[in-house]
């Protein structure tokens, strides 16, 4: 008998032949990253893992639907080895249990030929024991493959989606705060490896936003291995909110600011091999973020897609993503916050306006930090 562990992964085998075999790779390579030296074998809708693996580990992997631990024996051990299975897990003290057979390759019997017959052995082996297919307290589950067999009792969810990196890179602005790390990780969950990007607006934020927006970052790292948080300076909001002040348009700051981060983003990305932009915008959550100012600020970022997976969401559904990957104890933590935040911040700016500004600014020099 041999402990392995069986790995499920679900959209990647809808894919044509070529394209699963490279998203398997992807996988593959994935699971090494995080296990170096762990043994993997590859089998249409499987892989294998031979090795001490860490649940905790193999939870985090996008792509990974469930996993368990099994036992591998030979076809024709079953009879013998089936007793003591049941045993060393637990059999003797639950009162009913269920077997679920799952059989692939051919066979000269059905897999409800071999639910009778097994179910029959445990039944004899226990007799306290009672069916219960419904609802049992234990389910003994044994996958049969040709002439292999693979036993286990457990079956642990991961956290699904595509493989990291399938579907390329994309920059995130992430701020730190509930709402961005979750856009970051829900774009990763569908293949896009993240670069994420901090915009320090000199002047108007300090320090602690920033420690704050890399502890995030950090958890994020359980999900996506190595991913580091660049800070990126730029002194252009003071210049912008004292032309604003000048014209009594102070209401637009937040408007400017968020279109010059778009702008620093799109250059980012464009430099990076990144093919979009994700942010933590979800609609009509505050000020900047009505369909008006969205329309301003997609019209900054016009060279590369800006993906916005919250727009539909309540904040609820973001705090509940945010608690069940683990950034959200850090997205609350104590940060000083903006401090360029206008008294009435507009929720419906004039795009002529801005951009005749905004053209007048980057005359005068103040080009991108990237
Ligand atoms: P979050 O919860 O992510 O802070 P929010 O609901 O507070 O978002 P805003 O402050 O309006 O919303 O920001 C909207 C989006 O702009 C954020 O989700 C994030 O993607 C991006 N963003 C805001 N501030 C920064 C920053 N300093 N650096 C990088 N991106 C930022
Ligand atoms: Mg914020």
């Amino acid at each position: 008998m041999k402990k392995q562990w069986l790995v499920r992964y679900s959209e990647i085998f809808l894919k044509s032949d070529p394209v699963r075999r490279q998203w398997e790779n992807t996988l593959i390579a994935n699971i090494r990253e995080v296990m170096p030296g762990v043994h993997v074998r590859n089998e249409r809708g499987r892989i294998w893992l031979d090795a001490e693996v860490k649940p905790d580990l193999l939870k985090n992997i996008f792509g990974i639907v469930s996993f368990s631990e099994v036992e591998h024996i030979r076809l024709d051990e079953i009879e013998t080895f089936l007793p003591d299975f049941c045993r060393r897990h637990g059999i003797e003290e639950v009162k009913t249990f269920a077997l679920k057979i799952k059989r692939v390759g051919t066979h000269d019997f059905s897999s409800n030929d071999k639910a009778v017959e097994y179910g029959n052995l445990i039944r004899n082996e226990f007799p306290h024991l009672r069916v219960n297919l419904a609802h049992p307290d234990k389910e003994i589950h044994i996958e049969i493959r040709a002439n292999e067999a693979y036993l286990y009792d457990n079956v642990t969810k991961a956290v699904g989606g595509l493989p990291l990196g399938v579907e390329g890179t994309l920059v995130a602005l992430v701020s730190g705060g509930i709402d961005s790390p979750v856009a970051a990780w829900m774009m990763m969950k569908r293949g896009c490896r993240i670069l994420p990007v901090f915009v320090a607006l000199d002047t108007f934020l300090d320090e602690t936003t920033i420690a704050r927006a890399k502890r995030v970052v950090e958890v994020l790292a359980s999900y996506q291995p190595g991913i580091k948080l660049t800070v990126i300076h730029d002194s252009y909001l003071a210049s912008a909110k004292q032309e604003l002040v000048q014209r009594h348009l102070e209401k637009y700051t937040c408007i400017f600011c968020k279109r010059r981060m778009y702008r620093v983003a799109t250059a980012f990305a464009l430099r990076n091999g990144a093919k979009g932009i994700v942010t933590g915008e979800s609609l009509g959550q505050v000020a900047s973020q009505t369909l008006d100012n969205l329309l301003v600020l997609t019209d900054a970022a016009s060279e590369v897609p800006v993906y916005r997976p919250l727009i539909g969401f309540d904040k609820e559904d973001a705090i509940r993503i945010a608690r069940e990957i683990g950034t959200f104890t850090e997205s609350i933590s104590p940060a000083s916050g903006c401090k360029a935040v206008p008294a009435g911040p507009s929720t419906k700016a004039k795009l002529e306006t801005i951009r005749e500004i905004e053209a007048k600014l980057e005359a005068s020099s103040l080009s991108l930090p990237v």
